[in-house]
């Protein structure tokens, strides 16, 4: 329950504070001097920023943690990049003993099979793991954009944490 708008006085200056009832902090329009509220309005503003602070704070946390995962275009991606790989270093393979006429059918046909299969594995992991860096950097980057989103609610919190304690206008 709110409290009823009172009449008060600004200790700074003697002016009439205006109390809406509900605000947890006045602000003097003669002198400027802010005066916070202490007792319930102080807590119930003090549970609002903190419950307000929490939600943003979890849609922030998702989306840091949507971005940190891989999506279906990055294993395409890796998939893909590494079968062309693959490809190109058996064509290599194949050339290289066709020169030099080493080996028989059998052996080519295993030589293209592991040259295709080692290299296909090693490029496929290197390009996942490389997108995985790149979306570790966006999460940090996302963790700092939600760190200033979050400041001045958090700032705001602090500073009626710390002058509704002082109790300078008794609610
Ligand atoms: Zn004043």
């Amino acid at each position: 329950m709110d409290d009823a708008p009172r009449s008060l006085k600004c200790p700074g200056c003697g002016a009439p504070l205006r109390d809406d009832g509900v605000s947890a902090s006045i602000t003097c329009s003669y002198c400027n001097t802010r005066f916070f509220i202490s007792g319930e309005r102080a807590k119930r503003e003090h549970d609002r920023l903190t419950a307000q602070i929490a939600a943003a704070k979890k849609a922030w946390d998702i989306r840091i943690t949507q971005a940190q995962l891989p999506a279906l275009v990055d294993w395409v991606r890796a998939l893909f990049l590494g079968g062309v790989g693959a490809i190109a270093v058996m064509l290599i393979v194949v050339v290289l003993l066709a020169v030099t006429q080493l080996g028989s059918d059998d052996t080519i046909g295993i030589a293209m099979g592991a040259s295709f299969w080692i290299s296909f594995l090693l490029l496929a992991m290197h390009v996942f793991k490389r997108d995985a860096r790149k979306r570790k950097t966006a999460a940090v980057a996302l963790t700092i954009e939600r760190d200033e989103a979050l400041r001045p609610l958090r700032e705001k919190l602090a500073e009626l944490d710390q002058q509704g304690n002082a109790g300078v206008l008794a609610g």
